[in-house]
Formats: C-alpha cells, sequence, structure tokens
C-alpha cells in the first residue's frame, strides 16, 4: 500500500515524502485507515515500527479538516517520559509542518511558566507525562473540554511507571466522546483492564514484533579484567567505524567516571543519568544527535525512551544482570534497520551473567580479542572503588527511577524544552537493505540523509 492510499491530508502527505519515507509501515497501513474511520484503536508495536507516525498522521489529518478555537486542547498524547515526549513533538512538528496547527509539551523537571501559558493560550495538540499534566489541570489550567483524540502511547510503560492513577485522573476530566488510541509493546492483562475501561469498541493491530535484536544485531564479547576495561573502551574508539556510540553503564558516578576518562583521552562524549538536571540531558541528548558528541555514556532507566537513529554501536561496559535489560540495551542500535554492533566488555566477575544471558537468546557471543591491545598491563595504583558499576554498589534502580520517569514533582530551572539541536524525525537513513529489522519487512526506504547531517554509511554485516 502507498501512503496516498490512507486517504490522508495531501499536505500530511507532503511533509511524510519530505521526511524521505515512500512507503506505510505494517502498523501505518493497518491502523491510519481505522485511526481516520474514527475507531478507538489498541496498536500492539513497539518502538521502531514507525508506531509514532501511525497515530500522528491520521490525527494530523482530521484535526487539519477541522477548526481550531481559541483556548481549547483538541488532541492530547500521553507518553512515559520527558525524553518520549520531546520526540514524539519533533515527529509531529515535521508531519504538521505544513499546516496550521499549534504544539505544546506539558512534563516535569523544568519550569512550568512556559507549559502554563500554553495551557492557557489552548494548543491543537498537547503532548504529555502523566504527572505534571495531572498537576496542571489540578490547577485548572487548560480547557480539555474540547479534545477529540487521545493517545495513550507506550501504555505498559506507563502502567510499570506506576502512572495508572494519575492518567485515569486525567482521563477523567476529558469529554467522553472522543477517540482514545493505545500503544503498547505487549497485550498483557492489565493492558486489556485499561483499553475496558478507557476505550469504546476498540480495534486491534497487532504488529509481529520488531525482530529481536539479539538475532539481529551483531554481538561480540570481549573479555578483560575490570580494571582495563577503560584502556580497552578508548582503544576501540580509536577504531572510525564506531561513529555514534552508547556506552551503557550499570551507575551514575560509573557512567561519570567512563565519560571523565574519555574526555581526557580527547574522546567527546556526554552522559544521561538522573543526576544531571532536565536540560543537561535534553542537551546530552541533542549533542549525541547533532555528532557533536561521539559517545553517550548512560544507564539503563535514563536510557529508557531514547530513539536516536543511527547509532553505530553499543557498548556494554558493564554488563547488565538482567538478559532483558541486554535485549534492551542493544535494540538501540540496527533501529529499522540500520547496522550496529553490539559489544560486551566482560570482566571474570561477570563471566555468570553472560552465560545467562547466552542460555537467554539460545547461543552463544563470539568472543573477540582487541589487536594491539595490551591485556596484561597492571591495576593502576589506586582504582576508585564504586566507579564503573561495581557489583558491590547495591543496583541502579532506584537511583535512577527519580530520573527516567520523575515528573510528577515540579521543580524549577530548565525552561525551554526542546534540546538545542533537536531536529524533525529523521529521514530514513541506512541504506537499501531489505527486509526485517524495526519494520517487519515492511521495508525501509533507503538513500536517505543521516539523522547527523552527513550521509550515513550502512556497514557490511560480518
Ligand atoms: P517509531 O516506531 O515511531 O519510534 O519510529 C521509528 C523510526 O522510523 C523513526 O525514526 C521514524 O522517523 C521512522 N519512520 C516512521 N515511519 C517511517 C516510514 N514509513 N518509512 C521510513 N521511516 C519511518
Amino acid at each position: 500500500m502507498a501512503f496516498r492510499d490512507l486517504g490522508l491530508d495531501p499536505r500530511v502527505l507532503r511533509a511524510v515524502g519530505e521526511a524521505g519515507y515512500t512507503e506505510p509501515t505494517p502498523i501505518q497501513s493497518a491502523a491510519v485507515p481505522q485511526i481516520l474511520a474514527g475507531h478507538d484503536l489498541i496498536g500492539i508495536a513497539q518502538t521502531g515500527t514507525g508506531k509514532t507516525a501511525a497515530f500522528t498522521l491520521p490525527i494530523l489529518s482530521k484535526l487539519a479538516a477541522g477548526h481550531s478555537s481559541p483556548g481549547h486542547i483538541r488532541a492530547l498524547i500521553l507518553a512515559p517520559t520527558r525524553e518520549l515526549v520531546v520526540q514524539i513533538e519533533e515527529n509531529v512538528r515535521a508531519y504538521a509542518k505544513h499546516l496550521h496547527l499549534t504544539v505544546a509539551t506539558v512534563f516535569g523537571g523544568v519550569g512550568e511558566a512556559k507549559q502554563i501559558d500554553a495551557l492557557r493560550r489552548g494548543a491543537d495538540i498537547i503532548i504529555a507525562t502523566p504527572g505534571r499534566l495531572l498537576d496542571l489541570m489540578g490547577r485548572r489550567y487548560g480547557n480539555f473540554s474540547g479534545i477529540q483524540h487521545l493517545v495513550l502511547d507506550e501504555a505498559d510503560r506507563m502502567l510499570d511507571m506506576g502512572f495508572l492513577p494519575s492518567i485515569r485522573d486525567v482521563v477523567r476530566q476529558l469529554p467522553r466522546r472522543r477517540q482514545t488510541l493505545l500503544f503498547s509493546a505487549t497485550l498483557s492483562r492489565e493492558i486489556e483492564a485499561v483499553t475496558r475501561e478507557f476505550q469504546h469498541s476498540p480495534k486491534t493491530v497487532q504488529i509481529g514484533r520488531r525482530s529481536n535484536p539479539a538475532e539481529t544485531v551483531d554481538q561480540f564479547v570481549y573479555e578483560v579484567p575490570r580494571h582495563l576495561k577503560n584502556n580497552l573502551l578508548v582503544h576501540l574508539l580509536r577504531n572510525p567505524d564506531l561513529q555514534m556510540v552508547l556506552v551503557f553503564a550499570r551507575m551514575k558516578h560509573g557512567a561519570d567516571r567512563i565519560a571523565r576518562k574519555l574526555e581526557q583521552s580527547g574522546i567527546r562524549t556526554a552522559t544521561l543519568h538522573s543526576n544531571r538536571s532536565q536540560s543537561q540531558r535534553l542537551r546530552a541528548l541533542g549533542d549525541f544527535k547533532s555528532g557533536a558528541v561521539r559517545v553517550l555514556v548512560a544507564t539503563d532507566i535514563a536510557a529508557r525512551g531514547i530513539d536516536v537513529d543511527g547509532i553505530s554501536h553499543v557498548v556494554n561496559y558493564d554488563f547488565p544482570p538482567h538478559a532483558e535489560d541486554y535485549v534492551h540495551r542493544i535494540g538501540r542500535t540496527g533501529r529499522a534497520q540500520a547496522v550496529g554492533d553490539a559489544i560486551s566488555l566482560v570482566s571474570p566477575d561477570e563471566q555468570s551473567d553472560l552465560r545467562s544471558l547466552e542460555r537467554f537468546i539460545g547461543r552463544s557471543i563470539p568472543r573477540k580479542q582487541a589487536e594491539g591491545f595490551n591485556y596484561s598491563a597492571p591495576p593502576p595504583p589506586a582504582e576508585p572503588r564504586s566507579g564503573g558499576g561495581g557489583r558491590d554498589a547495591g543496583g541502579h534502580g532506584g537511583g535512577n527511577r527519580g530520573g527516567g520517569g520523575g515528573n510528577r514533582h515540579g521543580g524549577g530551572g530548565g525552561g525551554g524544552n526542546r534540546p538545542r539541536s533537536s531536529r524533525g524525525p529523521a529521514p530514513s537513513r541506512g541504506g537499501g537493505g531489505g527486509g526485517g529489522g524495526g519494520f517487519g519487512g515492511g521495508g525501509k526506504p533507503g538513500g536517505g540523509a543521516s539523522p547527523r547531517g552527513g550521509s550515513f554509511r550502512p556497514r557490511a554485516r560480518r
């Protein structure tokens, strides 16, 4: 099916063409006609399948056919994290560039004045995290009586993060007659209950799971003493093929330490974790996306929801103890058919986690030796203890959760809510390779410019 057969507004089609998309992904082909027909919809699809456009394009087309009314909000999109809100906003703005629609975002961790202002003025589309939105709605900001479309994006993650009560309170204040679209990676019993609560005779569109990154991403293990991990990372980064590298650390202090070492070695690096302010986090993401820094060091929870195109390599500086985290991490590369590598630096104390991962994915990961690297260098005299994710450091979860999802409390600072160098959805990156990847065989057009400006050269699979 071609985009022009979906019934979208011609101005939306023009923007889609300008984004470099030549054909709809399977979730788009399936969902767009249902949404245009006015049905409630349950979309079972993961990020990377094109689901944002699947709900945005028809909503924009419908809003364009109606009329804005001053002070009112017509569509509300709820998403679990600020990063995701910003990403959806980028997509919406790009697809709406030929329409006269207003868009605003609402999320915690930044000053609320601008958001209050936007709610007062009204906007055709508000994209928000549930906590901050509920807070502002509770103080009577925003007129939600004209909401026609509600989207619950990544509903499963919103439930995991404990947002159900906030969502319920938000939805209670919306008109009953509205279209409600719910997207989730999985259809659990809990999600089914939510759909019964919020939706009316929904249609279901299910896109086969994105092919398991554990099967599609090239993976390697470097076995290395813990004290040599930094040196090895610097050594590996001498290879210019590692163009855009996401490094995972278990702990935020470890992440900072790795970043410091890389910077000392002349490698431009940003960090993303919960100890960083919202504006620092947005800047880190923006710099990474624009190519101003080559390496982004992140903790697992801070990295959730990151959808950065063109990541060439994921490095597990600390090997994750949970197999799901491994699969989640390496899924950050090789997205939507770009070819990516996942590299794990595994020290002797992490061998048992590596073995359980291999059992989980049902195969062993090839071991590699770094050429020209001195594996027998002695430990440095005073190795700081907790740093790069030492196992004794007590787990990262609690510390980070406040950052990843903590949008309930206002908090000052910040201000601007877009990354400095944010840009619209990347034109399709990755060359002509077909099949597989994020689009379940739907095919992703090749030949687009890289999100970093230059042309992205997909590397041949080994
Ligand atoms: P999502 O699943 O919404 O996170 O989208 C994943 C990536 O696919 C984003 O970078 C989109 O810009 C891109 N994308 C969405 N729809 C298409 C399409 N029809 N063709 C090519 N790329 C697309």
